[in-house]
């Protein structure tokens, strides 16, 4: 960067995901001259990052063999990749009890070049995200990259004239709790950059401005889902039951029953991470209506699976945390009036611009991909950065990334629309069924109860111990509610204040005869209440840089 100081690059990227990472990488790659900087609102690199996580490694191979020679030798090279698929169980829960197998359905789709088909793993990785991230920005360094973590954006800064992004905004730090300048006071510096890249993984607080400001359209509503997950350290006999080099993933109880319901979208998984060690998780489709309902009741409901339980009973959850994941597929993906993903020097890459595709769960490899594809627009179109997101739609378009979201384009709207055991035998007929219209979300919540809610409340306090979350606790809080009125008068009195449920890291509480954000040190910035207030009635808004969960082994 200029001058040593970090207020001025010419290649800026917010966020040190798997996406903004390897675009760094890359372009450092192709274009060493050119100045690169990173920012990253986790106070480590890998802090923010949870996932399950399967990686379909080829995208990271790519990018790896052209940037980095010989790296399969290094010692973090053989530790993140040391875990090779090569057992992989397709189930369907029925019950509490009850399991099959329907591998061989999944493997005859795949003979018969059906969607479904792409749900086998067999020879992919099972990773920790977190370390996968680590790494990655350590190599970034070492190719010259600055990477700065403890550093939150908060505002894109838009030439309105002709929508040219100039930099971005940090968050200021300094102020205490009712937003009062202390002695300590900075307010939130600006970094200039001839091109911004928005790779703050799903529901971007940039990008969604940046969607707004610049105009950009989305053919069909982002949907989400919001993953929760625990690292559980069980016995070695357990470890060695489920055996090393597996994945579950589940589909069926406790989110989607046959004729008794309930109805939601999404599934379990239970991966083999490094010994002893079991990833367990539930991912599950904010369009749920149930008023009562906390993806950890059903992730509870899940450990208590028959199948689940023989495997982790006893065992010690090490790491827990939640993150959302971008659902809407092709037609959800961001785009100005030229198609462009993105305009003129901004570029939307990995979870930001919803590269998921979710008749797998996955977007890593997309995003490592997507990041490959932003660093060759870049390196391209250097001295004319208006041409910049034009020319990364294009490399997009024939890339992986596109193939694979026009294959699942209809899956998700299917199921939204029809639920899950009429939806998913439909988007058996993939591109050829017409784009459903689905609705936002929150708009799905009505006043139905779980069925499978259990007796004891989910014990949170826990859970957001073992995310190891926390922001400095003087300062605004940056959950805000849009209007306290709608909470007392339509939300609590229809609903039962739901945010209360569903978030997480319990942040919402009554305090007072008032719903309120009353513990924002809580949160683990995985916005759900943002995108399933049922009066959308909630903002994100991005607290100082470095609070937030401490995930090491997600
Ligand atoms: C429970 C769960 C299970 C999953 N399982 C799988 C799986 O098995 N396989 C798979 O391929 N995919 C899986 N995914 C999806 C996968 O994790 C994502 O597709 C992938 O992480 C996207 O990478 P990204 O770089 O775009 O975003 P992210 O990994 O989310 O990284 C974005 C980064 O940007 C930072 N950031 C955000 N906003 C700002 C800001 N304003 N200022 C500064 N920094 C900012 C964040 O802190 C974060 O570090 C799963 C996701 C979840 C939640």
């Amino acid at each position: 960067m200029s001058d040593n100081s970090y207020n001025q690059t010419e290649v800026l990227i917010v966020g040190a995901g798997p996406a903004g990472l390897a675009a760094a990488i890359q372009l450092k790659a192709l274009r060493p001259e050119i100045e690169v900087c990173v920012i990253e609102k986790g106070a480590e690199l890998g802090n923010h990052n949870l996932s399950g996580a399967v990686l379909e490694a080829e995208p990271l191979h790519t990018l790896l063999n052209s940037a980095v020679p010989g790296w399969q030798d290094s010692t973090e090279a053989r530790e993140v990749l040391a875990s090779k698929i090569n057992k992989d169980n397709i189930m369907f829960f029925l019950g509490r009890k009850i399991s099959f197998n329907i591998f061989f359905a999944v493997r005859l789709a795949k003979i018969l070049r059906l969607g479904f088909g792409q749900m086998l793993h067999r020879g992919d990785y099972s990773v920790s995200i977190s370390k996968l991230t680590k790494w990655l920005g350590q190599l970034a360094k070492e190719l010259g990259v600055e990477v700065l973590t403890g550093f939150a954006a908060q505002d894109i800064i838009l030439n309105k004239s002709n929508n040219m992004a100039t930099g971005v905004r940090l968050v200021d730090q300094g102020l205490d709790r009712e937003g009062n300048r202390q002695p300590n006071f900075a307010e939130g510096e600006v970094i200039s950059a001839s091109f911004v890249v928005l790779a703050e993984g799903c529901d971007g607080l940039l990008t969604e401005k940046f969607i707004e400001e610049a105009g950009l359209q989305r053919q069909s509503p982002q949907l989400y889902s919001v993953g929760v997950k625990e690292l559980i350290k069980v016995s070695s006999e357990q470890y060695n039951k489920f055996t090393s080099g597996r994945v579950v993933h589940a589909m069926g109880y406790p989110l989607w029953t046959p004729v008794l319901g309930p109805g939601m979208f999404g599934g379990g998984i239970v991966y083999a991470g490094v010994k002893e060690h079991l990833s367990v998780g539930i991912i599950v489709g904010a369009d749920w209506k149930y008023c009562d309902f906390n993806p950890q009741d059903a992730l509870t409901n899940f450990k208590e699976h028959r199948f689940v339980k023989r495997f982790i009973e006893g065992g010690t959850v090490v790491e827990a945390g939640a993150k959302m994941i971008p659902e809407g597929g092709y037609y959800a993906v961001p785009r100005d009036k030229t198609g462009a993903i993105g305009k003129g020097n901004v570029l939307i890459l990995g979870d930001s611009a919803g590269f998921v595709n979710m008749m797998k769960i996955k977007g890593l490899h997309n995003a490592i991909d997507s990041g490959i594809q932003a660093a060759k627009a870049i390196a391209e179109t250097f001295s004319n950065p208006d041409a910049a997101a034009p020319r990364y739609t294009e490399l997009i378009d024939k890339s992986n990334i596109a193939r694979e979201m026009k294959s699942a384009m209809n899956f998700r709207q299917a199921i939204a629309k029809y639920g899950p055991l009429q939806g998913m035998p439909l988007s058996v007929f993939g591109k050829l069924l017409p784009k459903f219209n689905v609705e936002k979300d929150y708009k799905a919540m009505n006043t139905a109860r779980y069925r499978l809610k259990g007796d004891k409340e989910f014990d949170k306090d826990t859970f957001t111990a073992t995310a190891a979350t926390e922001h400095r606790e003087e300062q605004p809080s940056h959950l805000k509610i849009l209007d306290t009125n709608i909470c007392n008068t339509e939300c609590t009195p229809i609903f039962d204040s739901p945010c209360i449920t569903f978030c997480p890291g319990g942040v919402y509480e009554t305090v007072q005869g008032e719903v309120r954000p009353a513990n924002p040190s809580n949160c683990l910035h995985c916005k759900t209440c943002q995108r399933k207030c049922p009066f959308d009635n909630i903002k994100w808004t991005a607290p100082e840089g470095g609070g937030g969960p401490r995930y090491k082994r997600m």
